[in-house]
């Protein structure tokens, strides 16, 4: 095995859509997000098997991304497009039955002079200021466009992760003046905003990164494992040192293994001298620079050599990790590169495919 191992618990990803479903009445539909090729785990897996499971509404954020999905899950699933319509897109909204979040006036203008009759949600801007109808314009326009009956009222919430941040209940006052009232169907949590608490729940909710298994959700079930092979291992005398740039010197006779990923794998620079690879619960410290292909790490403290090192395993979950880079589980997942080959493992049906 060349190249590093990404097992996928895909049991795992259906355990933790059911929490997050059960923290909600159950009047409240659970949608999935599958955006960036479901967290860099894989869209078709994740939404085939959270399909299984009861799920029948995904969002994605482009429209390419909803004609993947359409081909792997079929003519059920209803497929909502973040970025909503855009320029060019309307043969394949059409053909591939995607439901745009249309974000602007004309987003609304172009969907319903090329796709008249054709579904559609709109995404409502309540302080994020990122996508969506701010609240002046919708006033002009939600006599209109409510008289087209979206499927969706949405917003986004920017502070979810941050229980006491005033956004959040400022965001929900001004979706309530722009919703209230309409009869049409509301959405403003993800994952972070089911944890908070049930003001948010309206009638569908989006998570996505706590069915991958990250914070906020810290009662996630893991859903990651990253195994590397070590390539050589080599023993160091003290005052010789590893990698680019030299950064790291031995003090004292050390055994340095060379593992076969580096950061065109998504192993940020970032983790040079930082971040600790397992051998089962024993860290072993990442040294020197990550380079594209390889890291070095210290196995000075466990015997033998081992085949294998996990970055990603119950030892160090995604969190952990990104606490390491200074950065987010999310942004872990997604640049988790092409190269590995991933297992799809679940109980009832074994390892599913490489
Ligand atoms: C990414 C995203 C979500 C999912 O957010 P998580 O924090 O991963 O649960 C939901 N809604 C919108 C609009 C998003 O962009």
């Amino acid at each position: 095995m060349a190249s590093g191992t990404l097992d996928i618990d895909l049991d795992a990803i259906t355990a933790n859509w059911r929490s997050l479903d059960a923290m909600t009445p159950a009047q409240v539909q659970t949608a999935v997000m599958v955006k960036a090729d479901g967290y860099g785990l894989g869209a078709a897996p994740v939404a085939r098997t959270l399909m299984a499971a009861g799920a029948r509404r995904f969002f994605v954020a482009l429209t390419e991304e909803g004609v993947s999905l359409r081909l792997a899950l079929g003519p059920e699933a209803e497929i909502n497009i973040l970025s909503g319509h855009m320029e060019g897109d309307a043969p394949r909204i059409r053909a591939f039955n995607l439901i745009p979040m249309l974000n602007s006036r004309a987003q609304i203008e172009r969907h319903f002079a090329s796709l008249p009759g054709h579904p559609f949600g709109i995404q409502l801007e309540t302080g994020m200021n990122r996508l969506g109808i701010d609240r002046a314009d919708w006033q002009m326009m939600a006599p209109s466009v409510l008289a087209h009956a979206p499927r969706l009222l949405m917003s986004h919430m920017a502070c979810a992760d941050e229980p006491g941040h005033e956004l959040n209940d400022l965001q929900l006052a001004s979706f309530r003046a722009m919703t209230d009232g309409t009869g049409i169907a509301r959405s403003f949590s993800a994952t972070g905003g089911i944890l908070l608490g049930r003001q948010y729940d309206f009638d569908l909710t989006r998570p996505g990164i706590g069915l991958y298994g990250g914070a906020p959700f810290h009662a996630a079930r893991p859903v990651a494992r990253l195994s590397l092979p070590v390539v050589q291992v080599r023993t160091l005398q003290p005052g010789d040192t590893v990698g680019y740039n030299a950064t790291w010197k031995a003090t004292a006779p050390a055994r340095i293994a060379t593992l076969a990923a580096g950061y065109a794998d998504g192993l940020f620079r970032a983790l040079s001298n930082r971040a600790a690879l397992y051998h089962g619960a024993t860290p072993c410290p990442l040294v020197g620079r990550v380079s594209m292909d390889l890291v070095t790490v210290d196995v000075s403290g466990i015997d033998g050599t081992p085949e294998t090192l996990d970055l990603l395993c119950p030892a160090q979950g995604i969190d952990a990790l990104a606490a390491a880079a200074e950065t987010i589980g999310y942004e872990i997942l997604t640049a988790l590169g092409l190269r590995y080959a991933r297992r799809y493992v679940s109980r009832s049906s074994g390892v599913l495919a490489a």
